[in-house]
């Protein structure tokens, strides 16, 4: 029989109604975990329950959680056969990319869950996803960093949340789904992440200046002049299609220019949910190009900023962060040679 560690790091599945809304109940949560008769049912998996210091509603999530939530993984790494992460949904996708880099050469299933409805209240999804996901986690088919959630695993770097009020909260719009749970759960093999390496090691990540610049019609390029110094590492830029951005204004070769002279990093992703940014494709991408922006493919923002502060945490080299930042390193993107 396979073990689990469910870990509660906060979000709506944990939270109870106060007079400001609802917030994080470590109290309540825990003994709702211990009464629920299905997480002892037969022919579901042992498992251990912790949470973490600070329960928090995940928009309150930073580098220094998630640092705390992959070392808690990689201390516990040998004792059990997969993880169950309860999170809230604002910034699921995000802790699920930065877990995907963190943890190198990952060969156990590590699933993210929360619900849209409190666990206290009579309609609450978060049942079922917490069932489901340990579930999952403990017949260890997938051993990667997933989100399951409304009845879809997602791999957790090409997820990004969808709908606030819907029960389906995530999509994945560039890449199939890995499995489905309706009366049983279908597993999609042929999409499964395929880890190369052997030795599982933990990779802490550095909080380095990073920014995301969503493009808009009439943006006033001009206004961002000013954090584009040698203190910003890397930028993802939001923008139209597949990688287009206004380029008649004089405004904005220079800009790139003094990007590219202090070594500031452009991720072009598209604001398009299903896209592959070519910023070659058009004229009015190319001169992202020529100042050495580099493409994001199908990345998700939530991955491509995850990735950013993952591959400067490890290199130096800035050309060598550009490199990477195109290629396949966790299954997040599709290198141009795999169409
Ligand atoms: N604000 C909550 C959070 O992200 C929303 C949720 O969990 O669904 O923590």
């Amino acid at each position: 029989m396979s073990r689990i560690l469910l870990v509660h790091t906060g979000g709506t599945i944990g939270m109870t109604r106060t007079e400001n809304g609802y917030q994080p109940d470590g109290a309540y949560f825990r003994q709702a975990v211990f009464h629920m008769d299905s997480l002892k049912a037969r022919g579901m998996p042992e498992w251990d329950f912790m949470e973490t210091e600070k329960l928090l509603d995940s928009s309150r999530m930073s580098v220094a959680e998630w640092n705390l939530i992959g070392r808690l993984i990689s201390d516990h790494y040998s004792e059990y056969d997969g993880f169950v992460i309860l999170h809230g949904t604002d910034t699921m996708a995000y802790t699920a990319s930065a877990l995907s880099f963190m943890l190198k050469n990952l060969r156990k299933p590590v699933i993210l869950t929360g619900s849209q409805i409190p666990l206290c209240e009579t309609r609450s999804d978060g049942r079922d996803n917490l069932i489901t996901s340990m579930i999952i986690a403990g017949s260890g088919k997938v051993r990667e960093v997933c989100i399951y959630f409304g009845g879809l695993l997602l791999r957790g770097n090409r997820a990004t949340k969808y709908s606030a009020d819907g029960m389906q909260a995530f999509v994945s719009p560039n890449y199939p789904q890995l499995a489905s749970a309706g009366i049983s759960i279908q597993y999609n093999e042929t999409a499964f992440l395929h880890t190369r390496g052997t030795d599982f090691s933990f990779v802490p990540l550095s909080n380095v200046p990073i920014g995301v610049i969503k493009v808009f019609p009439g943006i006033r390029f001009d206004l961002f002049e000013p954090i584009l110094t040698e203190n910003m590492k890397g930028i993802v830029l939001e923008a139209f299609g597949s990688g287009n951005i206004p380029d008649n204004t004089d405004i904005l070769l220079p800009l790139l220019e003094k990007a590219r002279k202090n070594n500031i990093i452009l991720t072009v992703c598209s604001q398009c949910p299903q896209a592959t940014v070519d910023t070659g494709a058009y004229a009015a991408g190319s001169a992202l190009r020529q100042a050495g922006a580099v493409s994001g493919r199908d990345m998700t923002t939530e991955a491509a900023v995850a990735k950013l502060y993952y591959l400067f945490s490890v290199y130096e080299d800035i050309e060598r962060i550009k490199f990477n930042m195109e290629r396949d390193i966790r299954g997040e993107l599709t290198q141009k040679e795999d169409i």
